[in-house]
């Protein structure tokens, strides 16, 4: 009998392509992505890679097109369908905003009321302003939102952000945030066994993939008077590796910092006398 295989859906070209290929090709699954291709198979992996846009991800995925799919929150939410996001990515950050032209006299949510507002997510933003008691007059538009006040189309718009220099070029000021997002992992419910198991075989590389990038392994040279206080700096995974350089009274030290500590953990160590300092990225952390 031949192996079955799990659809993944992946957004075919935008701003979540090239994180979710990486990702795929760090959990180690080869496969072609040449320009152009709607449909790949992995070489080395049960996996037929379907590459789409993203609107499309949610809808396909609830039908079984495919089985699980890649997209940000943000589409997953206004697209209402029936699959669970199963894990956070850590790309595609970004935020659902209400933004106004510089000129608007803005005070509060209120300030919406009976205003025309321009988005491509009027399902979240239709209950954002419900939840909030505010009426709006909401008015869907697939693209270019940000020029909507400009042209006279809207009062306002509820658009997706990250840095916020787009909103800042448009003459808009950013006034609330609707919802944060990512990119997740989504699944059909109810998935048979075969094709839970090899899901379960690539998140278990995903978690790893994770876990590294949000690690770095680090080398240095340590005093040995200053050994102890050296090693209470560094937690590892264990403890640190402590090794004797050839030099005598130096030792090497060895371990895994996160990267979020990383800058004041490297201070603290050079102010200790640690010298020779390496810190190198991490491919896989496993288990
Ligand atoms: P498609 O052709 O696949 O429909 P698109 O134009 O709708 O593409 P992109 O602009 O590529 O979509 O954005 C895809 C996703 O990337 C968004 O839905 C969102 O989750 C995420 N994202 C991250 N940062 C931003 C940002 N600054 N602006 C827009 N989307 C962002
Ligand atoms: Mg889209």
């Amino acid at each position: 009998m031949q192996e079955k295989k799990l659809k993944i859906a992946i957004q075919k070209s935008g701003r979540l392509s090239e994180d979710s290929i990486n990702l795929l090709k760090r959990c180690g699954v080869k496969f072609n992505n040449g320009l152009g291709k709607l449909k790949s198979e992995a070489e080395n992996f049960p996996l037929e890679i379907y590459f789409l846009r993203d609107d499309d991800i949610p809808e396909y995925v609830a039908d079984g097109v495919a089985d699980v799919g890649i997209v940000g929150e943000n589409v997953l939410a206004e697209m209402q369908k029936n699959v669970a996001a199963i894990e956070n990515l850590g790309f595609g950050k970004c935020r659902l905003s209400l933004a106004v032209p510089k000129n608007f006299d803005y005070n509060s949510v209120q300030d919406f009321a009976g205003k025309r507002v321009a988005t491509s997510y009027p399902q979240i933003l239709s209950s954002f302003l419900a939840r909030n008691n505010v009426k709006a007059d909401i008015h869907t538009i697939s693209g270019s939102v940000e020029i909507a006040p400009s042209i006279g189309l809207a009062d306002a718009i509820c658009d997706l952000v990250s840095s916020g220099s787009t909103l800042f070029q448009n003459g808009l000021r950013e006034v609330e945030t609707v919802m944060q997002s990512e990119a997740v992992l989504v699944s059909r419910p109810n998935l048979e066994a075969e094709l839970q198991k090899i899901l379960e075989k690539l998140l278990f590389r995903i978690k790893s993939v994770k876990s590294a990038k949000q690690n770095k392994y680090i080398l240095l040279n340590a005093p040995d008077k200053e050994l102890s206080a050296i090693i209470a700096l560094l937690p590892g995974i264990k403890s640190p590796t402590v090794m004797p350089l050839a030099e005598s009274g130096w030792s090497s030290v060895h371990s895994v910092i996160n990267e979020n500590d990383f800058w004041e953990i490297v201070e603290s160590l050079k102010n200790k006398g640690a010298e020779g300092i390496l810190v190198l990225s991490i491919d896989q952390m496993v288990g």
